[in-house]
């Protein structure tokens, strides 16, 4: 089994003084965990403040985003090289929130994902489907096209990719162990269609309504390599029993 990766995304929330704290207390309630990667992405405005609450801990720390280029007339991006001299490790590229509410297309998800891979820093690309696409039986045809699209510029495969069902973000309606296993099985083959035997060394990740009491069960799966949280990754209480448990699960 790889080694499970828990990565917290914090979108929109927290004021740099909130986010120093919540930093604080999860470095307070995670120190010594070294089964797992441990990981919070908060929001840029927040980057700096929990870079510093974080430095030498086991928490590592990512941008919800980032720009391809360098540097350049993109008023309101992030650039890579900023995010690299502040200590970033982990970048999301293409959340469905990017995707469906700022309609970032796979065009640009496939430029984001070039330009965090060529500066070193480690993207986790999201993919999944919508609620009408699923009832459809559309989701291997949704998961195609966007892993396709994103594997089009690049020649190493992305060290993450995380599985966000988008009717399971936000709505408390985790998917199914088995639709989770499916999903993850059919993006590993198309990883290993594109990048061959370096796809086994891909960390697929589940995302969408992930609790601390309904992480064992996918934790129990071989297919589940890790989780990308939302919700339960702004409470330092909720966020370190949701990683106990999946520990908890494996060491089983
Ligand atoms: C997410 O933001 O990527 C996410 C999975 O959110 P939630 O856990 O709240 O569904």
């Amino acid at each position: 089994m790889r080694r499970l990766a828990l990565v917290g995304n914090w979108k929109m929330h927290t004021t740099p003084s909130q986010a120093r704290e919540l930093a604080r207390e999860l470095r307070e309630r995670l120190e010594g965990v070294k089964e797992v990667d441990i990981a919070v992405c908060p929001p840029a405005t927040s980057l700096a403040a929990v870079a510093d609450a974080l430095a030498g801990s086991n928490i590592a720390w990512g941008a919800q985003n980032a720009h391809w280029a360098e540097a350049g007339a993109f008023t309101g991006e992030i650039s890579v090289s900023a995010l690299r001299e502040l200590g970033c490790t982990y970048v999301i590229v293409g959340h469905s929130e990017r995707r469906h509410i700022f309609g970032e297309s796979d065009e640009m998800v496939a430029k984001r994902l070039v330009g965090v891979t060529a500066s070193g820093l480690v993207p986790i690309l999201c993919v999944g489907e919508t609620e009408a696409e699923r009832e459809l039986g559309q989701t291997e045809k949704v998961l195609t096209r966007q892993l396709e699209r994103a594997f089009e510029r690049i020649e190493e495969p992305p060290a993450m990719v995380a599985y966000e069902p988008v009717w399971a973000i936000g709505t408390g309606k985790r998917a199914e162990i088995g639709d989770m296993e499916m999903a993850h099985r059919f993006i590993r083959e198309r990883l290993a269609a594109r990048f061959g035997s370096k796809a086994q060394g891909v960390r697929i990740l589940y995302g969408g309504s992930l609790k601390p009491a309904n992480v064992a069960e996918l934790a129990s799966s071989e297919e589940f390599d890790g989780g990308l949280v939302g919700g339960a990754s702004l409470s330092a209480s909720s966020f370190a029993e949701l990683i106990a448990r999946a520990i908890e699960r494996r060491n089983h």
